[in-house]
């Protein structure tokens, strides 16, 4: 089918099965996608060996499968793309707006655990690699999210030189999802609340790369009656993917979406994607998950 320039993707890391919130974010960013006739990828973020649990990536494709939200292309897996990384650092350092840090935790807790000299405080070490941090100019990132509406924050103060590369040689989270936000064209990013304050250090290195900067909708986040987020690491169950039709109607319902009256779970997510509209959801920043059945 010819599809239109939008993409979408859904980019889970692999520290256990997938949950609840997750699956709303897999299958909101996969609606919205079908919605705009556009294409969905899947980024397996495994840059963080030692938080990933043995067999969750398979255990996330299968489940995804399972549900039939099926991407347009393999996975992208961020464990084979140091190379990509290591590139975007290199043009960092080369424009001067990366330095290498020695700071062990207790520097930066002297320093009020906030970086943002520009430069190391502490020695340097021949002795020892040194993390790569991003000398974060001032002046306030400004976006629209396309739900949670304008937002603006001063990266500088509100984080600081925040890492690139750490010490023991791990890519940061942040410079990872740009680079390969880029690399997989991705043209809107939907995913849950929880990264809106990460949303503008990425807008930052967008622009130092000298990259697109997508367009952004970030969910509300599952929580439950008590206010505390439905995550991989509270006791929350595994979605059940065996049973496709009550996975996927407890998140429709979640998102707002009427329930197509199908029994087929094909059917109910192409029903869905049809009419996908999250505007309902507008400024909401998190929403009590009802009961899985
Ligand atoms: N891997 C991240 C997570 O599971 C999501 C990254 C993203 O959507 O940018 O929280």
């Amino acid at each position: 089918m010819p599809h239109t320039g939008y993409c979408g993707r859904f980019a889970p890391s692999p520290t256990g099965e997938l949950h609840f919130g997750s699956l709303v974010a897999a299958l909101a960013s996969w609606l919205r996608a079908r919605n705009l006739q556009g294409r969905w990828l899947l980024r397996v973020d495994d840059i963080d060996p030692p938080r990933a649990v043995p067999g969750s990536t398979e255990a996330i494709l299968a489940a995804l499968a399972r549900l039939g939200l099926i991407a347009d292309a393999p996975a992208l897996h961020q464990s084979e793309r140091g190379e990509a990384y290591a590139q975007a650092l290199l043009q960092l350092q080369r424009g001067g707006h990366a330095f290498p840090c020695w700071c062990s935790r207790t520097d930066l807790e002297a320093a009020g655990a906030v970086h943002r000299d520009g430069r190391c405080i502490a020695p340097r070490r021949d002795d020892r690699e040194p993390a790569w941090r991003l000398r974060v100019p001032d002046g306030e990132i400004a976006f629209d999210d396309g739900l949670q509406g304008p937002q603006r924050q001063d990266v500088r103060e509100a984080v600081g030189d925040f890492v690139l590369r750490r010490a023991d040689g791990l890519w940061s989270y942040q410079l990872a999802c740009v680079v390969d936000d880029a690399f997989q064209d991705i043209t809107e990013v939907v995913r849950g609340c929880d990264l809106l304050d990460s949303t503008p250090r990425q807008v930052l290195l967008q622009r130092l790369l000298g990259l697109p900067t997508p367009a952004y909708i970030h969910l509300p986040l599952a929580v439950d009656a008590e206010g505390r987020k439905l995550s991989k690491s509270s006791d929350a169950p595994p979605v059940d993917a065996h049973e496709p039709h009550a996975a996927l109607a407890r998140a429709l319902r979640f998102l707002g979406q009427e329930v197509p009256a199908t029994a087929d779970p094909a059917a109910m997510l192409h029903a869905a994607a049809a009419r996908f509209d999250i505007s309902a959801l507008r400024g909401v920043t998190a929403r009590v998950a009802g009961p899985p059945a």
